[in-house]
């Protein structure tokens, strides 16, 4: 399935609740979030059954996220589901590991590809204050890395927001978590959307100075399969170092994806409300045929229109630019 300007799309972000155990300071308001009614958010059985219209189509990777996706129950019933759907090689997860050690054998089994782990910082008294919960927090944590780095068939990563004044210090410590295990330290700059807003991230390229990372001293390991990662391996990892960053260098040109909400919206970009209502043509009362000739064009349309590029920060894309939050999309 290829958009108007030839792109392939092959990957669908899931968010299967807007719901968290975390209150992170850049994505989630402290007081006065209010849930979607459960009732409004898509089931496991309809997140399967447009998985498989959408694989049908030509996506054949998925990732699960939220809100925090391990606080909805039984989320291995789901991924067990999703990896039985023709066409999709690869499930995979972010989280903000809370649940994840408790979970993972039941997600194993399940046949779990992936895990992105999101962890800003390895000083507890920061990770506390970034996610407004407790220093005891982050042990748990680091637990659910080494937990999920027993699994030598699970890709693990950890994925840390630079952000100016907070966390540019803990960097280099975050980043030698990957020196001697096969793990993957990202550093993702913060998007200009909801609560993050309110931060500046650090560039790219003071993080690298920061971390080291020159031509002379890394082996640039390249980009990641049909992903935005750019990836390094410092001297003497054995783990790498990733980036991506969606504002100062943009890849929407090689954009492949997709994100479907809780509430079951297909959104054809982050930044923009572009996109079409899934549930509403799922749950509209007509035949099983009827619905899926019916969602398969809405798709084809949604695809056909998907924007050729964000516009963070652009004033005359403000009719269009998304107001769900983070933690309603998935990041
Ligand atoms: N709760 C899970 C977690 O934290 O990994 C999954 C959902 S969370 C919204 C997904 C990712 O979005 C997290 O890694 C989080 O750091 C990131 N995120 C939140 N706000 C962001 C922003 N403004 N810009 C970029 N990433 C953001
Ligand atoms: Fe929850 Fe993830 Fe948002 Fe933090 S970033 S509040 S863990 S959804």
């Amino acid at each position: 399935m290829k958009d108007s300007y030839g792109r392939k799309i092959e990957y669908v972000r899931i968010s299967v609740t807007d719901r968290c155990n975390l209150r992170c300071i850049y994505c989630m308001p402290e007081h006065g979030v209010t849930w979607r009614p459960r009732e409004e958010m898509l089931t496991y059985e309809e997140i399967v059954r447009l998985t498989g219209i959408l694989a049908a189509m030509g996506v054949k990777k998925v990732r699960l996220t939220g809100g925090e996706p391990l606080v909805r129950p039984k989320l291995h019933r789901l991924v067990g589901a999703l990896k039985a759907v023709p066409g999709i090689d690869q499930v995979m997860l972010t989280t903000n590991g809370l649940l994840l050690k408790e979970m993972l054998p039941k997600l194993m089994e399940a046949g779990l590809d992936g895990v992105n782990i999101s962890l800003d910082t390895t000083d507890a008294d920061q990770y506390a204050f970034l996610t407004r919960s407790s220093p005891k927090t982050l042990q748990t944590v680091l637990e659910a890395v080494d937990a999920a780095l027993s699994y030598p068939q699970l890709t693990v990563k950890i994925n840390c927001m630079p952000m100016r004044g907070i966390n540019e210090e803990n960097l280099r410590d975050l980043a030698d978590k990957a020196k001697d295990r096969p793990l993957a330290v990202r550093f993702i700059e913060m998007m200009p959307l909801g609560q993050g807003c309110g931060f500046e991230p650090v560039p790219e390229d003071e993080v690298k100075q920061k971390l080291g990372i020159s031509g002379t001293m890394s082996e640039k390991t390249g980009e990641s399969a049909g992903g935005p990662c750019v990836y390094y391996r410092p001297e003497g990892f054995r783990g790498k170092i990733g980036f991506i960053s969606a504002v100062s260098h943009k890849f929407c040109s090689g954009c492949n994806r997709v994100r479907l909400t809780g509430e079951g919206f297909l959104k054809t970009c982050l930044q923009s409300s572009a996109g079409v209502d899934l549930k509403a043509i799922l749950r509209g009362g007509q035949s099983p045929e009827e619905v899926d000739i019916k969602l398969k064009s809405a798709i084809e349309a949604a695809i056909a229109k998907k924007p050729k590029e964000h516009h963070f920060g652009a004033k005359e894309t403000e009719e269009t630019a998304e107001t769900r939050k983070m933690f309603q999309i998935g990041g």
